[in-house]
């Protein structure tokens, strides 16, 4: 039998992944020859564990905390998305021996929220909380989708008025504080992507910001439901869900772009929601 073709995802905490489930799923399902790992690798011994990953025959890899950075500096190439967001979660080594790095982590988001929960986002007023990495990949995929506006409220002001000027030219986003947000217009959707619910918290918010009819997504997920989608659930979100779709989806596309065949994500999605149910 011939020997699979090796893929990885690295980061620094690593041992709870689901990404190692997610693709060898996927993997499974289309019939494709590859072997999944998760390494613990912190920052610095990235570029390294890159380096040998890649000479003992590793074909692609993610990225994940707090790597995402890095991996974009190392990347030979960059797909647009990934060069817009300044960070990459997927790195495919090409034919001719250069490594692409892409972010798959909005387009991941987008389709999780359209596709699989049928929200709309053209014409909404969005507030996305956080101004981290994550926040970086995802502004650009929900700009294409329209929005009639996009908050971006952090707990450090700063963060979050850099990224209105690198996105600006994209759509209409603004950046504040959260502290701000007593006086901002009620919102249709409310993204997590801050790393509160990592450590069970929850970042400040007014009673009034979600409108009546709104939805809340946690970009974070767990074994049970975050401090964020509890609050949602509290506060009449007429769905409140965590970030396990975006996970699937995010993966599928890193998926595609290494093997050419996108996998089906709803059974792998189901399969994670049941094991969760256990
Ligand atoms: P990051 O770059 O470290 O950014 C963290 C952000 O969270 C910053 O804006 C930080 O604010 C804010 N923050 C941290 N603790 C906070 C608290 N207690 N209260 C309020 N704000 C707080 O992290 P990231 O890569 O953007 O990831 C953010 C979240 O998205 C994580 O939960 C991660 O697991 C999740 N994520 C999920 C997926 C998925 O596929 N589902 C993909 C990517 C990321 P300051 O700027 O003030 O420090």
């Amino acid at each position: 039998m011939a020997t699979p073709d090796r893929y990885a995802v690295f980061g620094h905490p690593i041992s709870h992944s689901l990404s190692p489930r997610i693709h060898r799923l996927f993997a499974r399902q289309t019939g494709q020859p590859l072997a999944y790992d998760a390494q613990d690798v912190p920052a610095d011994a990235f570029e390294a564990a890159v380096t040998s990953f890649l000479s003992d025959g590793g074909r692609g890899l993610n990225c994940t905390v707090p790597l995402k950075e890095l991996a974009f500096r190392i990347a030979d190439r960059l797909s647009p998305r990934a060069r817009r967001a300044q960070a990459v979660n997927t790195l495919a080594l090409q034919a001719d021996g250069c490594l692409l790095g892409d972010n798959t982590d909005g387009a991941g988001l987008v389709r999780d929220l359209t596709a699989n929960l049928g929200l709309r986002l053209s014409g909404q007023r969005l507030l996305i909380l956080g101004a981290g990495g994550a926040t970086r990949g995802i502004l650009a995929p929900l700009l294409e989708h329209a929005p009639a506006a996009v908050v971006i409220a952090n707990r450090t002001a700063a963060r979050a008025v850099t990224l209105e000027h690198e996105f600006r030219d994209l759509g209409p986003v603004t950046g504040c504080g959260l502290e701000t947000l007593a006086d901002a217009a009620p919102c249709d959707l409310i993204l997590n992507a801050t790393a509160a619910s990592l450590s069970g918290e929850l970042p400040p918010l007014p009673p009034g910001i979600l409108a009546p009819g709104g939805a809340c997504y946690d970009l974070a997920y767990g074994q049970r439901p975050t401090p964020f989608v509890r609050w949602g659930q509290a506060h009449g979100a007429r769905l409140s869900v965590d970030g396990i779709g975006m996970l699937v989806e995010q993966a599928a596309e890193a998926f595609a772009l290494w093997r050419g065949i996108r996998p089906e994500t709803g059974p792998v999605i189901a399969v994670l929601t049941a094991d969760r149910e256990r």
